[in-house]
């Protein structure tokens, strides 16, 4: 009990071990959130990211919190303020979302993605990160979180989220459109849909927890295949699009924090408050994206879920002990397997899988510090 050893105090601990010295006096630092949406207010604590603006502050450069225009526009209603980040909020891609540069991909279905432009003028990154489930690719951690959250709203939405389907998995010649009605009805949750005019058959693939009873249904006619390959694509762009990111920033000057607290399985973009499904874990700083990402991953597979607070929305959920499955693949599906995005990324050459652990301020390290007695309500008194 004493905040000599409290998660602050590590929070100050792993900021020092991270070393801004590479900062330059009078840089721009952008402090990379996700700031929640509506009521989703289970993103990281302004208590922390006070701490993490004031160690930047402390270098002489000018920080500023940024992310997407509506998360920054209504982030007051979830505590996140000028006043109590200690330095401004700024719209990734400008107030109309459309501050961008263009980036050529040229990545299946997608040619190109829109960098914003707030976090291209930044000249240092802190890559500041609530690590949580995600429906399309597992979990969402560092590289989602400036690979989606670093491009304006149509790169994401509209091209990103929709790259899965460039793998074709549907053949319109072999089926009816009596058959198409069949596959939605088969989906139990609603992820099918059918275009009966054009004759288009779609599946919400960042929804779908691959129950396959839609390929079940599909069985005697035999047009619709799903593979683990269009799922695997959500992942693969991710890791092109963190390294265009990245490719725009010194690599001295780009730090990551992951904070493995308040762990939902669903991500921050949902605007609700949600159960946590794994124990609060801690707090992760690296300077190399894939070892933060691959540790996180580790620890939470480590803990695992709690089964109790598992929404009762997942309908699908494999709790099977002898499924070798990542506790984000039991809810997520087999096919949404979180540790792709760091395999990939890896491959990019933005980092290692490989990583040690250095525990902060451990229990042994802090059991025999004496801290100051008396301090409860003395700062400052008010009696
Ligand atoms: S695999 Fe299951 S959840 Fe996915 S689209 Fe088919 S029926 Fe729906």
């Amino acid at each position: 009990m004493g905040a000599f050893a409290s998660i602050a105090a590590k929070l100050d601990k792993i900021i020092e071990h991270l070393d801004f010295s590479s900062i330059d006096k009078k840089d721009k630092v952008a402090v990379k959130m996700h700031l929640g949406f509506r009521d989703g207010y289970q993103t990281v604590p302004v208590f922390f990211v006070r701490r993490v603006v004031k160690a930047i502050k402390d270098t002489g450069a000018f920080p500023f919190v940024t992310d997407n225009p509506t998360a920054v526009y209504n982030a007051v209603d979830r505590g996140y303020t000028a006043e109590t980040c200690g330095c401004p909020l700024i719209p990734i891609a400008g107030v109309k979302d459309g501050y961008t540069e263009r980036v050529e991909l040229n990545f299946h279905n997608v040619d190109s993605l829109e960098l914003a432009g707030v976090l291209r003028d930044a000249d240092a990154m802190i890559d500041l990160t609530h690590l949580k489930g995600h429906n399309s690719c597992g979990y969402g951690g560092a590289v989602k979180n400036i690979a989606l959250g670093g491009y304006h709203g149509p790169s994401r939405w509209r091209k990103i989220h929709g790259v899965e389907a460039s793998i074709p998995f549907w053949d319109p010649d072999k089926c009816t459109p009596e058959h198409a009605k069949r596959l939605v009805e088969a989906c139990p949750d609603g992820h099918i849909n059918y275009d009966e005019e054009k004759h288009k058959l779609n599946v919400a693939f960042g929804m779908c927890n691959q129950c396959l009873e839609c390929m079940e249904a599909d069985k005697e006619v035999g047009c619709l295949d799903l593979k683990p390959e269009n799922y695997a694509l959500f992942q693969e762009l991710m890791a092109y699009g963190a390294k265009a990111i990245l490719d725009t920033f010194d690599k001295e000057k780009v730090f990551y924090l992951n904070f493995l607290l308040d762990i939902t399985a669903y991500c921050d973009c949902w605007g609700v408050g949600m159960p946590h499904v794994v124990h609060d874990i801690g707090i992760l700083g690296s300077k190399d994206i894939v070892a933060i990402e691959q540790a996180s991953l580790d620890l939470v597979a480590k803990e695992g879920l709690i089964e109790s607070m598992i929404p009762s929305i997942f309908r699908n959920v494999n709790l099977d002990p002898s499924a070798d499955l990542h506790p984000f693949q039991r809810l997520h599906g087999p096919w949404k397997d979180p540790y792709l995005t760091p395999k990939y990324c890896e491959q990019l050459g933005l980092g290692s899988t490989k990583y040690e652990l250095i525990e902060i301020l451990s229990p042994e390290e802090v059991k025999d510090m004496k801290g100051p007695s008396g301090v409860s309500e003395t700062q400052p008194s008010f009696f």
